[in-house]
């Protein structure tokens, strides 16, 4: 049976529980969402039965919590450089946490941050971190899984030095991990094209920061070119990466028992693309 479970950033709408039901109509085994609209501030909190039928539809479509990869709002920037607008973030972010713990999941994953070009890049890591910490003293339960970014404009998170520097300064290490997206991974001028340049970048990964705080991944083809620094995503095999990528890591057994999430732009044709991805497999 295959170790690797691929689903997609599944729709909420009507209501977080519908997301499972979303996921397995696509053959997933996995899937992605956002426990509230992600490009508003405040949320309606959960009520009890919101997540008593989200409970009861994850254990209806037979995927486990540790395959769903929540994600949190766009509109957080932990390393905001004016101090109301990084703890505006940061009461958000407490929110996002508390709400995967009412529905039992056990990660959430979010873009760390971003300088906005008026404070260092060290500066804004650390405040990163330091609000990680901030939530992980008041929540429990949750691993705080931080993605890998393109570069594009002030976005911090692009080299995996920049992940290390955050999780060197996290007290609690079981409740911190990694999500690598392979498109952010590829446009930030890591290749994963041939076997040899898959190899080498992997390596790298292992050398700073590290397999174990892997917790999940984003399947994503790139529009645009290497190193480019631009987040476009392509569906599998259409784009600037290819199919031979996609090959490596689904028999890569380093990716096993972990979200790996589908982002591309075309949701039409998801349920085929996952099948493509476990047909890669050997
Ligand atoms: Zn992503
Ligand atoms: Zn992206």
């Amino acid at each position: 049976m295959s170790q690797k479970f691929v689903g997609a950033h599944t729709s909420a709408a009507g209501g977080v529980f519908n997301a499972p039901l979303n996921a397995i109509k696509i053959g997933a085994k996995a899937f992605a969402l956002f426990t509230k609209n992600q490009r508003q501030w405040a949320a309606k909190p959960l009520d009890a039965a919101t997540i008593d039928k989200f409970k009861e539809n994850l254990e209806l479509s037979g995927i486990l919590p540790k395959h769903v990869l929540p994600h949190d709002s766009y509109l957080i920037n932990l390393g905001h450089p004016e101090m109301e607008k990084r703890d505006k973030s940061y009461n958000a972010f407490v929110d996002e946490v508390e709400r995967c713990m009412l529905l039992g999941l056990d990660r959430l994953n979010f873009h760390p941050g971003s300088h906005l070009k008026k404070i260092p890049e060290d500066e804004c890591l650390d405040a990163i971190a330091e609000n990680m910490n901030r939530t992980l003293e008041c929540t429990s339960g949750v691993s705080l899984v931080l993605e890998n970014t393109a570069g594009q404009g002030s976005n911090l998170g692009w080299r995996f030095e920049h992940l290390a520097h955050i999780i060197d300064k996290i007290e609690d290490k079981s409740r911190v991990g990694v999500c690598i997206d392979t498109c952010h991974m590829f446009t930030a001028g890591y290749d994963i094209r041939t076997r040899e340049t898959y190899d080498a970048t992997w390596a790298e990964f292992e050398k700073v920061v590290g397999f174990k705080y892997l917790k999940g991944m984003h399947i994503n083809d790139s529009k645009p070119p290497l190193g480019s620094h631009v987040d476009r995503h392509q569906s599998i095999g259409l784009g600037e990466i290819g199919a031979d990528a996609f090959k490596f890591l689904m028999n890569d057994e380093r990716m096993n028992d972990i979200p790996l999430i589908l982002e591309t732009i075309d949701e039409t044709i998801w349920d085929k693309e996952i099948e493509m991805l476990y047909g890669f497999e050997k």
